[in-house]
């Protein structure tokens, strides 16, 4: 099943902001347990995105949002290298590295940063913030799976 016909399974409307700020936190925030931990959370299951080489859990997928009106964006960066990307408002098994980079950036105002699976170290995206209270992930979404 594509992972934009999983998506629509889950709509917009439960856990999906709809807009305003959102605070940031700026250290690098890993869960290896993310899996096991939320026992308070009730949304579904089966809601887990996967790194696609190593299977580790790298958020939900209700946790996708809209960025500039829409969850999927295709972006080609300066090395003409095209990338179909999905925005997603948290992703705690990503680690973030390397400096805030506002050049180049396909969201105006947002700079952004590596997002690498903690585990395998695949390079899965990007983490935008701005103005140090929004921020998103922007994943690359043939680099991710899901059950
Ligand atoms: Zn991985």
């Amino acid at each position: 099943m594509d992972i934009l016909a999983a998506m629509a399974e889950y709509p917009y409307d439960t856990h999906v902001s709809t807009g305003g700020e959102r605070f940031c936190m700026p250290n690098k925030i890993l869960d290896p347990d993310l899996k096991t931990r939320d026992a308070d959370d009730t949304r579904p299951g089966k809601d887990f995105i996967y790194c696609a080489r190593c299977s580790t859990v790298i958020g939900r997928i209700s946790d996708r949002t809209e960025v500039n009106g829409s969850f999927d964006h295709h972006c080609t960066n300066p090395h003409g290298i095209n990338f179909h990307v999905g925005c997603f408002s948290q992703a705690l098994g990503c680690a973030i590295s390397g400096q805030r980079m506002a050049a180049d950036s396909w969201f105006p105002g947002f700079r952004w940063r590596i997002a690498s699976c903690e585990q395998c170290q695949t390079h899965l995206g990007w983490y935008f913030d701005r103005r140090d209270t929004e921020f998103f992930y922007g994943l690359i979404l043939d680099r991710i799976q899901y059950e």
